[in-house]
């Protein structure tokens, strides 16, 4: 079944918590308030993942654990490149826990000389002017965006003819791709946004 992508964020917020319960069940009562959410919310989402639960008991916790990470497909890897070896994409190559959920960096690309066949993490460091090459060869479709704003639209378009399919953008530059591309924009800012205009 197709699950929507806000599904999808709330059903990795549940995962959190069940890392975090000690006990053999969970209701979803008690992750509805965690998250401060419905109730119904977290009912109608498990749905999704058709995991029924049992009448006032609650759910399983590991078995609650397994359809998700079954559903959501933490066992089936994807490798990916990052684009830009700087400070962020160097923070996400070094963030080992991605590979639980299935995301393995095996490659990173960048133009700086100084930075080229470098090791970040164990992930290598390679010439962008190599990307078309590696992408071909690796079958690999997931590009992580951590270059400067003013590349971003020109490394996107070097990427899509390379034969990238999925861009999960970090730069402040809203991408125009073609059809048959997909483009993940990550906000850090909006999320601030969202906490400033918050009416206390
Ligand atoms: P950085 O300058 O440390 O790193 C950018 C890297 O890209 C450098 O290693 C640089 O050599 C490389 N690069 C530059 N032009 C290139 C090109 N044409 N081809 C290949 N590599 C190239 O920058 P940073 O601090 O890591 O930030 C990276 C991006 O992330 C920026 O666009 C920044 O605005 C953005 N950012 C986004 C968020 C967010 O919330 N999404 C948060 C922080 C930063």
């Amino acid at each position: 079944m197709n699950i929507p992508s806000k599904v999808i964020k709330r059903l990795s917020l549940y995962h959190y918590i069940l890392n975090d319960i000690d006990g053999q069940y969970v209701s979803s009562a008690q992750i509805a308030q965690l998250l401060k959410i419905d109730n119904s919310q977290v009912r109608k989402d498990i749905k999704y993942i058709n995991n029924p639960g049992k009448c006032r008991v609650g759910y399983d916790v590991k078995e609650l654990k397994k359809a998700i990470e079954k559903n959501l497909g933490f066992k089936q890897k994807r490798n990916a490149f990052i684009i830009g070896a700087g400070n962020v994409g160097s923070a996400l190559a070094k963030y080992d826990n991605f590979k639980v959920y299935g995301l393995n960096i095996i490659a990173m690309f960048d133009n700086n000389e100084a930075k080229i066949g470098s090791n970040i993490n164990g992930t290598k460091v390679y010439n962008i002017t190599k990307i078309g090459e590696m992408v071909k060869q690796s079958k690999v479709d997931i590009a992580i965006l951590t270059v400067p704003k003013h590349a971003a639209n020109e490394i996107a378009d070097r990427l899509v003819r390379a034969g990238i399919k999925y861009i999960w953008n970090f730069t402040p530059k809203v991408l125009d791709v073609p059809e048959g591309v997909k483009v993940w924009h990550e906000n850090l800012v909006g999320t601030f946004l969202q906490i400033r205009n918050i009416k206390g």
